[in-house]
């Protein structure tokens, strides 16, 4: 039978239909699903000892505690190294698990699980030579759909919490959502939002989160919808229901969750200077030391102090954009001027340099020489669909759909891939 796989990696006509007739068969499957994980587990089954590194152990110690001898410990180490890139054991993390053909033979087999998803064997081979081979174990993947809604006084992230939708999917939503609507006045009670998104097990065990699918949410300005979608160039981004990319070339709010403290405005009364004057950027509350990140790809213009922005960051963007960011109390290491950024790279952390009544952002972006709002102007996209992507997207966007469609009626469900 064809994985359900297929139905996130869509790339051809065919396949949609089909995977859109898996998805009717395989949305069904229950919560007590355990399975094993796929080429994970040795077949052998001799005496096992399982040993949990604790801070302080080190291999050779371990190795030694077993009974190996120095010459044992060092060709094993080197196998390790050599092979597996391993050179030390993290505590509380790695396990290394000692196998015999009975309680009372030599150690034929030790296996270092270095992370859920990666499992190291060191084998004794009939000469006595150790030989280390890497197994990457497949996460049980599971597509989960949970929907909230906004109470009173709530803030997104808490409606969020409520919903069951776990913190690290919540950042990355909040992340997305950002590119098409404003936070601070977009949100309201009554509005409803949902989150298609993976969850990894191993052994029946949540282990971490994977990709985030599908997001909406009821915003005042209207329906604002997102796919993750794969290009046939293998391109991977997030699109609306029409097929325009969401990820726009610069974020409206750099630094996540931050209270806007002060709009942009032509006018407004200087909270230092006491008098009416031009606000050309945004001011977003953020204690300091809070990491900033460049809004957009760009390179680095100025940086810089001056008696109004304190130490400051001006970034040149693609097309015709600029940003700057003032009052930081640090500058990133090696970002100078002429230094190439990516989008969401730290330049600088928050302070209260210049002229500022306490710890925060001031943004600004400046589109062909002119301050715009960054909370109202229209970005552009980056990562565009073509005509022929833009077919795939629409189909592969009508099976997303049906499956939560489904998942909505019964939230217990999940989709097994
Ligand atoms: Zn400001």
């Amino acid at each position: 039978m064809k994985k359900a796989k297929d139905i996130i990696n869509i790339n051809n006509i065919a396949r949609a239909v089909v995977a859109l007739a898996i998805v009717l068969v395989v949305i069904a499957v229950g919560l007590f699903i355990s399975r094993n994980v796929a080429g994970g587990k040795s077949s052998d089954d001799g005496y096992r000892s399982i040993v949990v590194v604790a801070s302080g152990d080190t291999l050779s110690k371990l190795l030694t505690d077993q009974g190996f001898s120095n010459a044992e410990v060092l060709e094993i180490a080197k196998v390790l190294k050599k092979d597996a890139d391993i050179t030390s054991l993290r505590a509380e993390s790695d396990k290394i698990e000692f196998v015999r053909a009975d309680e009372t033979a030599p150690i034929s087999k030790i296996i270092i699980v270095p992370s859920p998803w990666k499992q190291i064997e060191v084998t004794c081979d009939a000469d006595g030579n150790w030989q280390c081979q890497t197994i990457d174990i497949k996460p049980d993947t599971r597509v989960i759909y949970r929907q909230g809604e906004i109470l009173d006084g709530d803030s997104f992230y808490l409606a969020g919490g409520r919903a069951g939708i776990p913190e690290g999917v919540l950042a990355e939503v909040y992340d997305l959502l950002a590119f098409e609507m404003d936070f601070e006045r977009d949100v309201r009670a009554g509005q409803k939002f949902s989150v298609l998104y993976e969850e990894n097990f191993a052994n029946g065990e949540k282990v971490d989160n994977g990709r985030v699918l599908a997001v909406q949410f009821e915003a005042l300005r209207g329906n604002v919808k997102m796919y993750r979608f794969k290009k046939a160039d293998g391109k991977i981004g997030y699109y609306d229901e029409n097929g325009n990319g969401a990820i726009k070339s610069l974020k409206r709010t750099p630094i996540n969750n931050a209270k806007v403290t002060s709009s942009f405005s032509n006018s407004r009364k200087h909270p230092v200077l006491g008098y009416t004057r031009a606000h050309k950027g945004v001011d977003f509350r953020a204690s300091t030391g809070t990491p900033i990140p460049a809004a957009g790809a760009g390179r680095v213009v100025a940086r810089g102090y001056n008696n109004g922005h304190g130490n400051y960051i001006k970034l040149r963007h693609n097309g015709s954009y600029e940003t700057l960011y003032a009052h930081m109390s640090r500058f990133a290491k090696g970002v100078v001027v002429g230094t190439t950024v990516k989008q969401g790279q730290t330049i600088g952390y928050v302070g209260s340099t210049g002229l500022s009544t306490g710890p925060h952002l001031h943004y600004e972006i400046i589109k062909d020489g002119k301050h715009v709002n960054p909370m109202t102007v229209k970005l552009p996209a980056i990562n565009n669909l073509g005509k022929k992507d833009k077919e795939q997207f629409l189909k592969y966007r009508q099976v997303i759909d049906d499956g939560i469609e489904h998942l909505s009626k019964h939230p217990e469900w999940f989709i097994q891939l």
